[in-house]
């Protein structure tokens, strides 16, 4: 890898009302994301490598809505989705409906690298992880307690008629990053939506919608109720606005102006091309973020005005 890129990395870690007794550990959270995958990145690893090893911290981090203590779908039982793309090859790896994988990034990795296809779902995507050498879990070793309280509660006030809160929980987690040789990548890991019917897929897996990476555009990653994400290819339509040569700070607060404006749909999205150029924009009251640089580190609840 040709060493003329000064790195990057941009993290979040769900758009919604978060509360302020959760802002310490949102913010913890997406510090220590940005901590680990910074390491990757000064050394000289990949982009790819780094967005992994940052997802992996959140996956592992019962706070985001990834990996364990990830919100439940109606029937109790975790069901995750992951995306990861590498600017460079365009090359992208996605698991849908996983019940058995502690981390999927991991998993939407082993499809990047080792699959000829981009998507791969359930047990069939539980095969493949395992067969390329990644543990499966029992899926209850993924629920936990909190969750199930909170699937109970949602449960009981929907058979009541209340509509669920507007800036629902959307606590997924996302990175970008450009590495030292000028590739970008974007990863994504979710456990999608509170009561979701099981077999939903939301637009974090989904290419172009929750995650995209092209060293030509940007990488992007969004968060936020999917489905108007999705119905906008969000995350492409935010890159190709990189493309046409808007900057990525306008590229995000666009997009996010789109989803508010065409669907009234929430959430937020990070963006980053391959000059190094950040945006960041949400439509929440809050977003937790975090960015490390040669020159920055900060993380935040809100919006940084960059
Ligand atoms: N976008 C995710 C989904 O709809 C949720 C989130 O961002 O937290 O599955």
């Amino acid at each position: 890898m040709s060493e003329k890129h000064s790195p990057v990395l941009l993290v979040h870690g769900g758009a919604w009302a978060i509360p302020d007794e959760m802002a310490e550990p949102h913010v913890n959270g997406v510090r220590h994301a940005v901590a680990a995958g910074w390491k990757v990145l000064e050394r000289g690893g990949s982009s790819v490598d780094a967005v992994e090893a940052a997802i992996v911290v959140m996956e592992d981090d019962e706070t985001f809505d990834a990996g364990r203590g990830s919100f439940l779908p109606s029937d109790g039982r975790v069901q995750l989705d992951a995306l990861m793309m590498d600017g460079a090859s365009l090359r992208a790896g996605g698991v849908g409906c996983v019940e058995r994988i502690r981390n999927p990034i991991r998993a939407a990795r082993l499809v990047l690298d080792e699959s000829p296809h981009v998507y791969l779902v359930a047990e069939g995507a539980e095969r493949f992880a395992h067969q390329h050498g990644l543990p499966l879990c029992a899926n209850e070793e993924l629920v936990i307690e909190r969750e199930v309280e909170r699937l109970r509660q949602v449960q009981e006030q929907a058979l009541v008629g209340k509509p669920p809160e507007f800036f629902a929980e959307h606590d997924t987690v996302g990175a970008v990053a450009l590495d030292r040789g000028g590739n970008l990548a974007a990863a994504t890991s979710t456990g999608g939506t509170l009561n979701k019917t099981p077999g939903r897929v939301g637009d974090s897996s989904l290419i172009g919608c929750g995650c995209y990476a092209d060293n030509e555009s940007a990488a992007v990653s969004t968060t936020g109720w999917g489905e108007p994400i999705m119905k906008l290819v969000l995350a492409k339509w935010a890159a190709d606005r990189v493309l046409e040569g808007v900057v990525p700070k306008a590229a995000a607060e666009m997009a996010i102006d789109r989803l508010e404006t065409r669907l009234a749909g929430h959430g937020g999205i990070i963006l980053l091309d391959a000059r190094g150029r950040y945006g960041l924009a949400h439509n929440t009251p809050r977003m937790a973020w975090a960015l490390k640089s040669v020159h920055v580190e900060t993380a935040g609840i809100e919006c940084p005005s960059v």
